[in-house]
């Protein structure tokens, strides 16, 4: 106990500031599981906070960082004992909450999973947030009803964290996957994870008809804006599609056609505030299920001093996969 290293984002007069530094244990927020962060990750939305680009920091001064993974140090808990290994993310942890680019966290033990059998602290962020999210994904599909057999699965923005994790998850359980991306070198990347059909995203980025040629049964979108209306407008009669991002826009420029007249279904992932249960149960599926081949392929390390010079590059769309940060 004492001091630890973090990264802290605070309000400026043109903006906001980013500096590396020590803090003190005092500094940190309340909770009843005091954690040694060993590893935190770069998703998306670390991207838009440590740039200030989007207002996702909603409290200042704030460490950020919406992941991490961890040994428990302190805890009054009931579920958790100094030396358990953890997992934290969402619950607004980096953006109301201080967050994982520090080595020492203090959080609520209600928001912890316990790090399941056979996951390393390094194997769970190379997963992180984004790739919870994948799986979320996939159980709405399997939930949904639709199945491999009813035709292929697509993914958007297949080179990036969701995408990279929703490819190699869908192969994994029995799916023909198109991966649609605008990284046309990442092709030996995407059919190494599981890929068997690449789809330029281009093709899906305009303004489009309300109803296309039937060509996937599910898809995880995480691009939101046209290129989601497009990927409606492709679905097959009962398909669903799980939509978890917004890398083009927010927007939503569809038409009810696809709802109307093929029974397809849009249905919303929000990782944030996902009850235990469900959490619990995409944890232990993932340490079960994902290749860890796959997983490794797809992952970067960073150390928690050079966090910064990922963000700009995430939120480019250049960064591959997963960007694991060591910490601790
Ligand atoms: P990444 O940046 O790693 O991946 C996004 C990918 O989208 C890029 O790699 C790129 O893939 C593609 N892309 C980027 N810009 C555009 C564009 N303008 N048009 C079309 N495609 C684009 O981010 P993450 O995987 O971490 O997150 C993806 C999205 O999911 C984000 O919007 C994020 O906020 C959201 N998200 C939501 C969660 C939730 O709870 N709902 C949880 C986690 C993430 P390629 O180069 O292959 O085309």
């Amino acid at each position: 106990m004492g001091r630890f290293r973090a990264w802290v984002v605070d309000k400026t007069a043109t903006g906001q500031s980013l500096t590396f530094g020590e803090r003190d244990d005092a500094d940190l927020m309340d909770g009843d599981v005091t954690v040694r962060v060993t590893h935190s990750t770069v998703n998306y939305k670390d991207g838009l906070a440590l740039t200030g680009r989007s207002p996702i920091v909603r409290r200042f001064p704030m460490i950020p960082g919406i992941d991490f993974a961890g040994v428990v140090e302190t805890s009054t808990h009931p579920d958790y004992a100094p030396g358990d290994g953890v997992i934290l993310t969402g619950w607004g942890v980096g953006e109301s909450h201080f967050g994982g680019y520090a080595e020492r966290a203090r959080v609520k033990g209600d928001w912890l999973v316990p790090l399941p059998e056979g996951l390393s602290g390094a194997e769970a962020m190379a997963i992180g947030t984004a790739g919870y999210t994948a799986m979320l994904c996939l159980m709405a599909l399997e939930h949904h009803g639709v199945r491999p057999e009813d035709g292929p699965a697509l993914v958007t923005g297949a080179s990036g964290g969701v995408g990279s994790v929703a490819v190699a998850l869908l192969a994994r359980a029995g799916w023909r996957v198109i991966a649609a991306t605008g990284r046309a070198t990442e092709a030996d990347y995407l059919f190494g994870l599981g890929a068997n059909e690449l789809l330029d995203r281009a093709s899906l980025a305009q303004a489009g008809k309300p109803l296309a040629k039937e060509r996937w049964a599910a898809a995880v979108d995480v691009v939101g804006s046209h290129t989601l209306a497009n990927v409606l407008a492709g679905t097959k009669a009962d398909g669903a599609v799980a939509a978890c991002g917004l890398a083009q826009g927010m927007d939503l420029p569809a038409s009810v056609a696809p709802f109307i007249l093929r029974g397809v279904s849009l249905l919303g992932i929000n990782s944030v505030t996902t009850p235990q249960p469900k959490r619990r149960a995409a944890w232990d599926r993932l340490a079960r299920d994902l290749d860890r081949e796959a997983l490794a392929a797809m992952t970067t390390t960073v150390p928690l001093s050079e966090v910064d010079g990922v963000a700009e590059t995430i939120l480019a769309g250049d960064v591959r996969g997963r960007t694991v940060v060591t910490v601790s």
